[in-house]
């Protein structure tokens, strides 16, 4: 009985590993059609600067509308890219997207902008990765201080070696860097000191729970005088209230993002809020 238990079990289980694997396939084709009719685009989140209370840049944010399915997570499906090559035809049409917003809010006089855009494993990984963004920057007449690149804590502690070159190429270009879900993953303070990056984002988790949670408290306190002492910004993610807000400008945290300020927005959008914080 208990053989014949095991065998039902391991067969429920390949059952729902081949569902598993058919939904993937699926997606995988759901998403190169995507591709091919503009089914994706990019959402722009306000970054704010602490000690203006101006917003000095965007996140922008990977979006697939799915006819039928609906709004799929970029959680979900960059892993799929990623699995089959596809996430370097998204990574350089994200790319492509990002910067060409960039340069037009630059153009319609809005002066300190910069963009950020968030950078796969495969991509940061991919040799060609420094001189495809070269010449996209070119392509657009974009300075390189106006984008900024993210890659995950995570990513980087991959292959420290490749991270440190990559790293420097990209902040010998001007570029911007910072480390994403900071605290979440397990950098070394050793290598954290070679990476040329200038900003910290302090991973939304330990900003949610922050007034709650002591522990939560003093991570990101801690990350807060680490940066200090390497001369790295801050930025935290997640910012959902005024009570986070506050708190987080009293420990001296550079900058700020999260639903308190905005949720993801059209670049439409985007726009008027940029109008609206030149104003103010
Ligand atoms: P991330 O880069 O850490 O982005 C932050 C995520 O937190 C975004 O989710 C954003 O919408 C969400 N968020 C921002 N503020 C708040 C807040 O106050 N409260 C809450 N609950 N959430 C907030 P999203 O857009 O679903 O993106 C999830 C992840 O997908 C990103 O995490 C990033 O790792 C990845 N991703 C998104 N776009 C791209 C892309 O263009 N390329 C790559 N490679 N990855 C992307
Ligand atoms: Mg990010
Ligand atoms: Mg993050
Ligand atoms: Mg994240």
């Amino acid at each position: 009985r208990a053989k014949q238990a095991g065998r039902n079990q391991y067969q429920f289980f390949t059952q729902e590993m081949h569902a598993q694997i058919a939904h993937k396939m699926e997606l995988e084709h759901a998403l190169r059609f995507a591709l091919s009719q503009n089914q994706l685009n990019l959402v722009f989140q306000p970054q704010i600067e602490v000690k203006t209370g101006r917003i000095m840049g965007a996140e922008a944010l990977l979006r697939w509308q799915h006819p039928q399915l609906g709004q799929i997570s970029p959680q979900t499906f960059i892993p799929i890219a990623e699995e089959t090559g596809l996430i370097n035809t998204i990574g350089n049409w994200t790319l492509h997207q990002a910067i060409s917003q960039c340069r037009q809010w630059l153009d319609s006089g809005h002066q300190e902008v910069q963009v950020a855009v968030n950078l796969s494993a495969v991509q940061f990984n991919n040799p060609t990765l420094v001189s495809t963004i070269e010449t996209i920057l070119a392509e657009y007449h974009l300075p390189a201080q106006y984008l900024e690149l993210e890659i995950t804590e995570s990513v980087a502690m991959i292959n420290i070696e490749l991270t440190i070159k990559q790293l420097e190429s990209l902040a010998a270009l001007g570029i911007r860097l910072s480390l994403d879900d900071f605290g979440t993953g397990y950098s070394s303070l050793n290598y954290l000191k070679k990476f040329p990056i200038d900003t910290l984002k302090i991973d939304q988790g330990f900003v949610f729970d922050m007034l709650e949670d002591e522990d939560d408290a003093a991570i990101v306190d801690a990350v807060i005088t680490l940066a200090r002492s390497l001369g790295l910004n801050t930025l935290a993610e997640g910012v959902e209230t005024q009570a986070h807000a506050d708190a987080l400008q009293i420990k001296g945290c550079d900058f700020m993002q999260g639903y308190y300020f905005s949720k993801p927005i059209e670049a439409a959008a985007f726009t008027v809020l940029l109008d609206q914080s030149e104003i103010n």
